[in-house]
């Protein structure tokens, strides 16, 4: 059976049962929330619970890394959104022990590309173009710093109003624990 078919058989009987009950929620965070977290799969449970956030609580936000690629990227447009329509006051930006963004091999990862089909000459073309692969590709080296970029970034972006509260968070992927890096009302 496909992964699609075991997901669609899966869910006709949720919808059927009324699984969905207990999540029923509105769109507006509880907590007013927003989290910056990594995609992780570590994290997908681990971390609303290790947080208490429940179905309806927070504005998730994720990523390879938890980190802020770009000051007009798709995720500094999530927060302003978050911030603006849906009322959010506080901004948790979680990385993790372990990550795999941190210290990726990036020449091995572009080697990996061009084994599966992608010929060099488009990586070259991109290259070309001002498109710095390895760099777009490339993580952090060390994830305190990278969190605390983030925070900055957040914290003094254009479109972001001062009295947001911003925190900067590192989560063990095994027991949950939190650990802060930047505490937003300092
Ligand atoms: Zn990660």
């Amino acid at each position: 059976m496909s992964k699609l078919q075991e997901i669609l058989d899966f869910n006709k009987s949720f919808v059927e049962d009324k699984e969905y009950d207990k999540y029923i929620t509105s769109k507006e965070p509880n907590k007013k929330l927003v989290v910056l977290s990594c995609m992780d799969t570590r994290l997908t449970e681990l971390l609303p619970k290790a947080l208490n956030l429940k179905n309806g609580d927070a504005k998730f936000v994720k990523n390879a890394g938890a980190s802020i690629m770009h000051p007009f990227g798709s995720i500094i447009r999530s927060i302003v959104v978050a911030v603006y329509e849906f009322e959010a006051d506080e901004v948790l930006v979680i990385g993790h022990h372990g990550c795999g963004m941190s210290n990726l091999n990036v020449d091995k990862t572009i080697e990996k590309i061009i084994s599966r089909g992608v010929s060099k000459d488009v990586i070259t073309t991109l290259n070309n173009a001002g498109i710095d692969i390895k760099k777009w590709l490339h993580g952090f080296d060390s994830v305190e710093e990278s969190i605390k970029e983030s925070v900055g970034l957040i914290k003094n972006h254009p479109l972001i109003p001062k009295d947001l509260i911003v925190h900067g968070l590192i989560i063990d992927p095994k027991t949950g624990k939190l650990e802060i890096v930047v505490n937003g009302y300092k």
